[in-house]
C-alpha cells in the first residue's frame, strides 16, 4: 500500500480500541492457548469462554474460564472485546452467534487469524502503546553446508561468503528492541546458522537482554551441523526451539546427518520443529524483469504478494528479506523502500513502523518487485526443492 497519511493510516481503527479494557478468548483450547500466547504480554485477557466443564471449574493457563451462558449475560457493548480462538468448522457458527446477541464483527467480535494478523497489532498499539510484531529473521552467515540452486537468499553464488559480524548483529537487534514492545516469534537464519562460530555468544546477548520480550526463539537449521555442547546448553536453558527444513525428499543422502542431529538435539532436551520441504517457488530475481510494469501494476503485485519476510540490518528494518539478498548478492541497487531507519525518532514513530511492517512505503511497493515473480501466495513458477548446483 501506498502511504496516504503517514502515521495515521490507522487511526479510525485505532479509535474502536480506545475504551477497551477486557478481552475474552472463546475457545479454551490449542487455538485459545496460541492466541493467549500472542497478547499475554499486555495484561488484557478477562478470561476464555468454553463450554468444557472442567477447565469452567479449574481455569485454563491461569486464567477464568466461564462458560458461553454466563459469557452471552454480559452487556455487548460493554469495554471489552472477543476474539473466537476455534476451529475452522466452529468458527462461523461461533461468531453467528455472537453477530445475533448483538456483537458487531470487527468492531468488537473478531475470527482469530484476522485478529491476530491485522487487528493485534493495532489494538495493542493505539490502546496500549506496546508495538507488536509476529515475525522477524535476523540473517548471521551467507555460509553454509549446501548449494541449493535457487536459494532464496542466492549465497551459493556468494564468491567468498562470510559470517556476518557479532557486533552490528547485536546492534541490530539493540535498535529493533528500542522501538518494539513484543515479538513472538524470532527466526536465525543463514545459509546455515550452525556454522556462525559466535552463534552461542550471539543467542546468549538476545537472551541475556530481551528474552522476555520475545514468544519464541527459533534457529532455522538444514540439519546438516549438529551444534557443541556449550550451544546446546544455551539453547535448552532458554528454551529456544530448532527448526529443521527436512529436504531429504530431494536430498537422500542427508537422512543420516538429520537423524543424527535429531538424536542429539533429543537427548539434551531441546525442541524440535521439522518442516518438509519437496516444492519451492522461484522468485526469479536473476532473470525476471517488469521495469515496464506501471506504479498500479506494482502496488498491486506488492499487495498481493503479501510478504511477511521481515528482517534487520544496518540498523534497519527490512521489509522483504529474499529481495534485500538478491540486490546484494547480484549487485542490482540499493532499495531504499526496503529499508526502514530504526534510528529515526519522528512523531509518532511506533505508528509508522507499524504502518511499514503492515505493508505501507512511500511508493507502495518495492522496487525490486520490478524483478520478481512474487511471494508464495501469487508465484507460479513451483520448483524441486534444495537441487543442488552442479560443481
Ligand atoms: S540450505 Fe539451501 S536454501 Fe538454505 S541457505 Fe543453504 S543453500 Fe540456501
Ligand atoms: S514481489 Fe518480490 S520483491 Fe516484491 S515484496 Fe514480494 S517477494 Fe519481495
Amino acid at each position: 500500500m501506498k502511504w496516504t497519511n503517514k502515521g495515521h493510516q490507522f487511526d479510525e481503527i485505532g479509535k474502536l480500541f480506545k475504551n477497551i479494557n477486557r478481552v475474552y478468548i472463546y475457545g479454551a483450547g490449542m487455538y485459545g492457548e496460541k492466541l493467549y500466547k500472542n497478547i499475554k504480554f499486555i495484561n488484557c485477557i478477562e478470561a476464555f469462554v468454553d463450554g468444557n466443564i472442567e477447565k469452567q471449574e479449574s481455569g485454563y493457563l491461569g486464567k477464568k474460564v466461564i462458560s458461553p451462558e454466563e459469557f452471552f449475560k454480559i452487556n455487548p457493548n460493554g469495554d471489552h472485546i472477543v476474539i473466537v480462538a476455534a476451529s475452522m468448522g466452529n468458527t462461523p457458527v461461533i461468531l453467528k452467534e455472537l453477530l445475533l446477541s448483538g456483537y458487531k464483527e470487527c468492531i468488537n467480535c473478531f475470527a482469530y487469524n484476522r485478529f491476530v494478523e491485522f487487528y493485534f497489532p493495532i489494538f495493542s498499539l493505539y490502546r496500549y502503546d506496546k508495538l507488536y510484531f509476529e515475525e522477524m529473521t535476523t540473517s548471521i552467515t551467507q555460509r553454509c553446508t549446501l548449494k541449493c540452486e535457487k536459494c532464496s537468499c542466492l549465497f551459493p553464488y556468494v564468491n567468498d561468503p562470510k559470517d556476518y559480524e557479532l557486533q552490528s548483529l547485536k546492534e541490530d537487534m539493540d535498535c529493533f528492541f528500542s522501538k518494539i514492545d513484543y515479538l513472538q516469534r524470532l527466526s536465525i537464519i543463514g545459509g546455515e546458522p550452525f556454522l556462525f562460530s559466535n552463534l552461542t555468544e550471539y543467542v546468549s546477548y538476545i537472551c541475556e537482554n530481551y528474552l522476555e520480550k520475545i514468544g519464541k526463539i527459533v534457529i532455522v537449521s538444514n540439519g546438516t551441523i549438529v551444534p557443541n555442547k556449550e550451544l546446546a546448553y544455551v539453547l535448552k536453558k532458554n528454551k529456544i526451539v530448532v527448526e529443521i527444513s527436512d529436504y531429504t525428499k530431494s536430498l537422500p543422502f542427508l537422512n543420516k546427518k538429520l537423524e543424527k542431529l535429531k538424536s542429539y538435539l533429543n537427548q539434551q532436551g531441546i525442541e524440535i520443529i521439522e518442516i518438509f520441504h519437496d516444492q519451492w517457488v522461484d522468485f526469479g530475481f536473476e532473470s525476471v524483469d517488469n521495469s515496464d510494469f506501471t506504479s498500479k501494476q506494482l502496488i498491486s503485485l506488492f499487495k498481493k504478494c503479501d510478504i511477511r519476510c521481515r528482517g534487520l540490518k544496518d540498523k534497519s528494518l527490512i521489509m522483504c528479506m529474499p529481495s534485500e539478498h538478491a540486490n546484494v548478492v547480484l549487485s542490482k541497487f540499493k532499495d531504499d523502500e526496503n529499508y526502514f531507519d530504526l534510528l529515526n525518532e519522528c512523531e509518532n514513530i511506533k505508528k509508522i513502523i507499524l504502518e511499514y511492517n503492515m505493508g505501507y512505503t512511500n511508493e507502495g511497493y518495492l522496487h525490486m518487485c520490478k524483478y520478481c515473480n512474487g511471494g508464495v501466495p501469487i508465484n507460479k513458477h513451483i520448483i524441486e526443492s534444495a537441487k543442488q548446483i552442479k560443481m
